[in-house]
């Protein structure tokens, strides 16, 4: 069921428990900023999830209240995840899903890396 993106941080979501190590998970990269894993459901030949470290329910809360260090830090790691799996040629599609229209199940922060093949015209 979609969230509602307004809601308080959660520490009990499964991708916070997946930062801490209570739920397994394949490590694809980790920084200071940010931990990127498969999805447990791909939805293309790749699809990565990266997730910030800190405590952001959706991009929303993240954008406003996030310092500018954690902000680059973040999106400098989905940059270097998307061209160390080789995706900048031929392309690729990243995609944050944020509350309830926007269909946002997990209610930590994340950014869906799709690639590996031909993806098709976005369909909302
Ligand atoms: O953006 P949204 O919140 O809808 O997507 C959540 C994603 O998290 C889904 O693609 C789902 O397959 C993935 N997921 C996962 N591992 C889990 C739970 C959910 O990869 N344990």
């Amino acid at each position: 069921m979609a969230i509602d993106a307004t809601r308080p941080y959660d520490d009990q979501n499964i991708f916070a428990k997946i930062l801490r190590g209570e739920i397994p998970s394949t490590r694809i990269y980790e920084d200071e900023w940010a931990y990127a894993f498969p999805d447990i459901n791909p939805q293309a030949p790749l699809h990565i999830l990266v997730i910030p470290k800190g405590a952001y329910v959706s991009w929303d809360d993240f954008s406003a209240a996030a310092p500018a260090e954690e902000i680059a830090g973040f999106i400098r790691a989905v940059g270097h995840v998307a061209r160390e799996h080789g995706l900048v040629e031929p392309g690729y599609r990243l995609l944050a899903n944020i509350g309830g229209h926007g269909g946002q199940e997990v209610p930590h922060l994340h950014v869906h890396l799709f690639g590996g093949q031909l993806l098709g015209p976005m369909i909302v």
